[in-house]
């Protein structure tokens, strides 16, 4: 296969997708580098992938602070000399109203999931540019496509992803920098994302949807294997992924 040997970094692979895609293309071959804050956590799976005669190392990264996205790529290029793809995965969902003005968290969302993603963006093109190849891979979300009350600021940072996304895949395509780009639209899917949730009336109704439709965190491994297995000439600039039965 394709993805056999191909140096691939995830951040947020300490849960649900991002642990659920580290496993599955450390199965396939993949060589990992795996970044997060909860260091045990990272321990813990590389310790797994390794056991079952996987490849991967960790190491602890905010992906608010530039230089740890940094510290990660440089670790992936020393570890084993290039960086295949990187798929920028962390992020948090504390849904609320806007009238609650929980402003803490609309600032903690955009710093994570839009300014974490075009921390990585920018840590890794330097290489990509040089290698002239490589591929982003980035988690949106249903709410990037989406609205619905409740959220405004979720769904404003995964809408943003869809932009700047298509803009590197255009992008890439002018400069024929040969970087591929994969958008990914989740809808529920069973993780530890409903925790970060501190508001008790979208806690309540966010849980009352994924205890009715949600589905395990391989199925999108899955996706993210396909899209990064195809050959280099092909794109899968979007998928849009979830529960067969969830309505919306
Ligand atoms: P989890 O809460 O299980 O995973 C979130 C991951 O993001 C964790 O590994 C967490 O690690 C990491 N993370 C959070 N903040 C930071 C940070 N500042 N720096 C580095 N890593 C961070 O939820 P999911 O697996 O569901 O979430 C993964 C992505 O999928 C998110 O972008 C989410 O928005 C998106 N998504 C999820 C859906 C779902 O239904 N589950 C649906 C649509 C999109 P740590 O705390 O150790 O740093």
């Amino acid at each position: 296969m394709a993805i056999q040997d191909k140096v691939i970094i995830i951040t947020g692979a300490s849960s649900g997708i991002g642990e659920a895609t580290a496993l599955m293309l450390a199965k396939h071959g993949a060589k990992l580098v795996l970044g997060a804050r909860r260091e045990e956590r990272l321990s813990e799976l590389c310790d797994t992938i390794r056991t079952a005669d996987g490849t991967a190392v960790y190491q602890v990264c905010d992906v608010t602070k530039p230089e740890d996205n940094d510290a990660l790529v440089s670790l992936a290029k020393h570890t084993y000399g290039r960086v295949d793809a990187i798929f920028l995965n962390a992020g948090l969902m504390p849904n609320s109203r806007l009238s609650a003005l929980h402003a803490d968290e609309w600032n903690a969302m955009i710093d994570v999931n839009l300014k974490g993603v075009l921390n990585g963006i920018k840590s890794v093109i330097p290489v990509f540019k040089e290698q002239h190849s490589g591929h982003v891979l980035a988690t949106s979300s249903v709410a990037g496509l989406k609205a619905y009350p409740g959220g405004a600021v979720y769904g404003a940072t995964k809408w943003a992803l869809r932009d700047l996304m298509e803009v590197l895949r255009m992008e890439s395509g002018l400069e024929t920098n040969r970087i591929r780009t994969t958008t990914l639209y989740p809808a529920a899917i069973r993780s530890e994302l409903l925790d970060t949730i501190s508001d008790a009336d979208s806690a309540r109704d966010m849980q009352h949807i994924y205890d009715t439709y949600q589905i395990d965190p391989e199925r999108i491994a899955r996706a993210v294997l396909f899209a990064i297995d195809l050959p280099e000439d092909t794109d899968v600039s979007e998928i849009t992924i979830g529960p067969t039965d969830q309505p919306w």
